[in-house]
């Protein structure tokens, strides 16, 4: 039922908009609960009676002076009966009590409550205040007037009057239901709209978002979302469009690895078929032939042990099951060393091989591992220069690291190459025509494992009008 984002929404505002508008009904009864709304109209009833009382006081047939106060009181308590009020008569100056029609304070001893003259002279000319009693809190007017020469004070009282709860709800009811009601639909109308908005901006981005997912689950890597709603919406997209260009690139990747492992296998399978074919059929003869023959199968099968060596040693450090030693090391050395292995090759192939190490500060990490590195470089130097150039091993203090570059004067890196250089199998010349030229693009992606195991980097530009150049960085101890 509520599924959808823009029902939620709706239903949420609406929740919101109810809940505040109850409560404001509730404050508002509240309010209206202890408001004291009739307490004028107190006031004028007991004005009224006490005016009664003084007029019976004025106009009423004297009475003899013993009995002056007897009336009086008589007098109160009737008008205290008939109009459900309190009466009180006490004398002046110190309030003490003479009567209570309620039969509650005792007689000769002060009124012990707190009196509150709110109005000393309200339009009939009486007295009107407050009385604090506890809890309780009285309205009263009250009239001053002597009887049988003795000065007194006749105070009417009635609880202060609340409105109650009912009649909040009532008075509330009848004046404020309306724009309660009309703020209600307003807010209806305005919640509508605007999770139609919200919704709109988060919802369609986001299934846009799904339908490009899904063709993407199909097969189509070209999907790309626009970046559009809210940031959070914005967000997802940016990711989700990294995550297809990802995807899309692994895929590549996964594509070339199969293309290239099965190309790679295909080849010197074929050879060692073919050239074991010639030895059984007796195609080679001579003990020469098949000693050549051999010598071929025995090259291609070690071409072959080589590459699966190569792949479980880019599988190893992938995983993190291979454990780099780490100990300090004199880099200087190693590459040096290294350089002496290809000294004799460089030469037999007409190249020259510069080595420069400056001082060089220590390196934690695995010499042997490090050595590859180099020997993969120097290797692939050697074999993309040809006769006549030169390989330039540098090795100088950077930042707080070491920089080793190998440069050449070869044919360098089409640009376009040099970001997939480092992936498996990944070859400039997929062709493949110079087999002599042996590795199977494994080399540089192990380099960057290891190197990347040292915590440093490795990378490929060409030099302008030379060769290529791989800058390996190392960190110092
Ligand atoms: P391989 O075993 O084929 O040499 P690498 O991973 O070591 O594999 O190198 C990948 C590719 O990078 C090579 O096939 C080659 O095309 C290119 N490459 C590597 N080094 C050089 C270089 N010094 N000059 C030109 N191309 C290079």
């Amino acid at each position: 039922m509520f599924r959808t984002l823009h029902s939620r929404l709706l239903l949420s505002y609406m929740a919101v908009i109810a809940i505040s508008l109850l409560g404001m009904a509730a404050i508002i009864s509240l309010i209206l609960y202890n408001r004291a709304l009739p307490v004028r109209q107190a006031y004028q009833r007991l004005s009224y009676v006490a005016a009664g009382v003084i007029a019976r006081q004025q106009f009423g047939s004297p009475a003899p002076p013993d009995e002056q106060l007897d009336r009086l009181f008589d007098q109160v308590q009737s008008l205290a009966d008939s109009q459900k009020i309190r009466g009180l008569v006490v004398e002046r100056p110190d309030n003490v009590v003479l009567f209570d029609s309620a039969h509650q304070l005792p007689p000769g001893r002060p009124a012990a409550v707190e009196m509150r003259v709110t109005n000393p002279r309200n339009a009939n000319g009486l007295i009107e205040g407050i009385i604090l009693d506890g809890d309780d809190t009285w309205l009263f007017v009250a009239v001053q007037m002597p009887v049988a020469g003795r000065q007194l004070s006749i105070i009417l009282e009635v609880p202060r009057p609340r409105m109650g709860i009912l009649g909040a709800f009532e008075v509330m009811g009848e004046n404020l239901m309306i724009p309660v009601l009309e703020a209600g639909c307003i807010g209806s109308v305005m919640a509508v709209l605007l999770a139609a908005w919200v919704a709109r901006s988060v919802a369609r981005p986001l299934q846009r978002m799904a339908e490009a997912a899904t063709s993407v689950a199909k097969g189509d890597f070209s999907q790309e979302v626009p970046v559009s709603g809210p940031s959070e919406v914005r967000s997802v997209a940016t990711a989700f469009n990294r995550m297809t260009a990802q995807v899309k690139r692994a895929r590549q990747a996964q594509q070339d690895f199969l293309a290239n492992i099965s190309h790679e296998l295909r080849t010197p399978l074929t050879s060692i078929r073919g050239f074991s074919q010639a030895i059984m059929d007796g195609t080679a003869n001579t003990p020469e032939l098949a000693a050549h023959v051999a010598g071929i199968i025995h090259e291609e099968a070690g071409r072959l042990s080589r590459m699966v060596d190569e792949l479980l040693d880019l599988a190893r450090i992938e995983s993190g099951q291979m454990t780099m030693e780490r100990e300090r090391l004199d880099l200087g050395g190693i590459i040096r060393a290294v350089a002496e292995r290809f000294s004799i090759r460089a030469h037999e192939a007409g190249i020259s091989l510069e080595v420069t190490v400056e001082p060089l500060p220590t390196v934690i990490g695995d010499g042997d591992r490090l050595a590859q590195v180099l020997t993969n470089l120097i290797d692939n130097a050697i074999k993309y220069t040809p006769s006549g150039g030169t390989i330039s091993v540098c090795a100088a203090p950077d930042g707080d690291g070491v920089k080793i570059t190998v440069s050449d004067t070869g044919e360098g890196i089409p640009e376009e190459e040099l970001p997939r250089l480092f992936e498996r199998f990944y070859r400039v010349d997929k062709s493949r025509s110079r087999r002599d030229r042996g590795g199977v693009g494994l080399g540089l992606a192990i380099s960057r494992e290891i190197v990347i195991a040292h915590g440093g980097t490795i990378g490929a530009e060409n030099v302008p009008g030379a060769g290529a150049r791989f800058t390996v960085w190392l960190p110092a101890a």
